[in-house]
C-alpha cells in the first residue's frame, strides 16, 4: 500500500494515479458485502500503521477502491492536497552514512552509526515551499529514506529488526551548514531541525510494498538537473542494523521515523560550492517508495 494524509486531515491510499479516502471507501466494501457498517479508519497516520487491524482494513479499502466498477472512490492524485504522510514521534538523523558521501566529507572512519535529532517541527509535506531563515546562507539539499517504524522496538536483534518497519518515506534532510562546519563545535541538530527543514513523502509505501530495503535507487535533481544518485546497498549502516542499533539506546515507537543518511552529491562539497536559493525546485526520488517535490519560497 501507499498510504497518504489527506488535507482533512484524512487517510487515504494511492492506487496508480488515483487517491483514495480510506474511510468511505471501507463503508462502500462493507455495505457491498452485506456487512454491518464497522467505521475503524482513524484519522491519524500512527494510529493506522501501529494497529494490524486498521492495516488490514485499510488493505481491504484500496482493493475494493481498486476495482474498475468503483471509480467513483477514486480521485485524480493530481488534484489532491497531500500534507507530511505522518506527524512522526521522533526523527532520528543519521550523518554520512553512505561511502560515497562519507568520502566527499573527509573525517575518520567511524565505527558506530553517528546519530542526531530532527524535531517535529520541522515536518512539512510534498509541494511545500520552505522558508529558509533570513539569516542562514548556507542551506543545502539531502534526499534520504526515512524508514517509518510500525511496532515498538527495544532490544531487538539485527536479524529482526525489519519486522518493526511499517514503511518507508522520502526526505529532505534540509541542513544549514554553517551550523555544521562554520562553528568552532558542529550544532548538527540545530543546523538540520530549523522550520520546514523536513519536507516528507508523498506516502508511506508499506513494507511489503517495498520489499527488503537492501538496493534501492535514491536520487536528487535541482531545477531538473540530476545532483544526487545514490544506491541503499552503499549504506554503511544498513536499515537492520540503525534499527538494532537504537533500539539498545532508546525505545522506537510506532511513528518514529530514521532518516538513513544521503549520497553523495550535496551542494556544500560541490567545486564551487551551491547552496538552496528562493525559487529553487527539488525532485527527490526512492526506488520503489516514491517521489517526493517541494521548492524554496
Ligand atoms: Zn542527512
Amino acid at each position: 500500500m501507499r498510504l497518504v494524509t489527506l488535507d482533512g486531515p484524512v487517510l487515504g491510499g494511492i492506487i496508480g494515479d488515483s487517491v483514495v479516502a480510506l474511510r468511505p471507501a471501507l463503508a462502500a466494501a462493507q455495505r457491498a458485502a452485506g456487512e454491518a457498517p464497522a467505521d475503524i479508519i482513524p484519522d491519524d497516520m500512527v494510529a493506522l500503521i501501529s494497529n494490524e487491524a486498521t492495516m488490514v482494513a485499510a488493505g481491504r479499502a484500496l482493493a475494493f477502491a481498486a476495482r474498475a466498477e468503483n471509480a467513483a472512490l477514486r480521485a485524480p492524485l493530481s488534484e489532491a492536497r497531500l500534507l507530511a504522510p505522518l506527524k512522526p514521534g521522533k526523527i532520528l538523523g543519521v550523518g554520512r552514512n553512505y561511502g560515497d558521501h562519507a568520502k566527499e566529507a573527509g573525517g575518520p572512519k567511524l565505527e558506530m552509526p553517528k546519530i542526531f535529532l530532527k524535531p517535529t517541527s520541522s515536518v512539512v509535506g510534498p509541494g511545500a515551499a520552505v522558508h529558509i531563515p533570513a539569516a542562514v546562507k548556507k542551506a543545502d539539499w539531502e534526499v534520504e529514506l526515512g524508514v517509518v517504524i510500525g511496532r515498538r522496538a527495544r532490544n531487538v536483534a539485527e536479524g529482526v529488526a525489519l519486522d518493526h518497519v511499517a514503511g518507508y518515506t522520502v526526505l529532505d534532510d534540509i541542513s544549514a551548514r554553517e551550523f555544521q562546519f562554520d562553528v568552532p563545535l558542529p550544532m548538527t541538530s540545530f543546523a538540520k531541525g530549523m522550520d520546514g527543514f523536513c519536507p516528507m513523502g508523498p506516502c508511506i509505501a508499506t513494507a511489503d510494498e517495498v520489499g527488503e530495503p537492501w538496493a534501492l535507487d535514491i536520487r536528487c535533481w535541482l531545477n531538473g538537473e540530476e545532483v544526487q544518485h545514490g544506491n541503499t546497498r552503499d549504506l554503511i549502516f544498513p536499515v537492520a542494523t540503525l534499527i538494532a542499533f537504537l533500539s539498545r539506546y532508546m525505545t522506537l515507537e510506532p511513528g518514529d521515523v530514521i532518516a538513513t543518511g544521503t549520497p553523495a552529491g550535496v551542494g556544500h562539497f560541490r567545486d564551487p560550492p551551491r547552496y538552496l536559493k528562493p525559487g529553487d525546485r527539488l525532485r527527490m526520488e526512492v526506488e520503489r517508495v516514491g517521489v517526493l517535490e517541494h521548492s524554496i519560497a
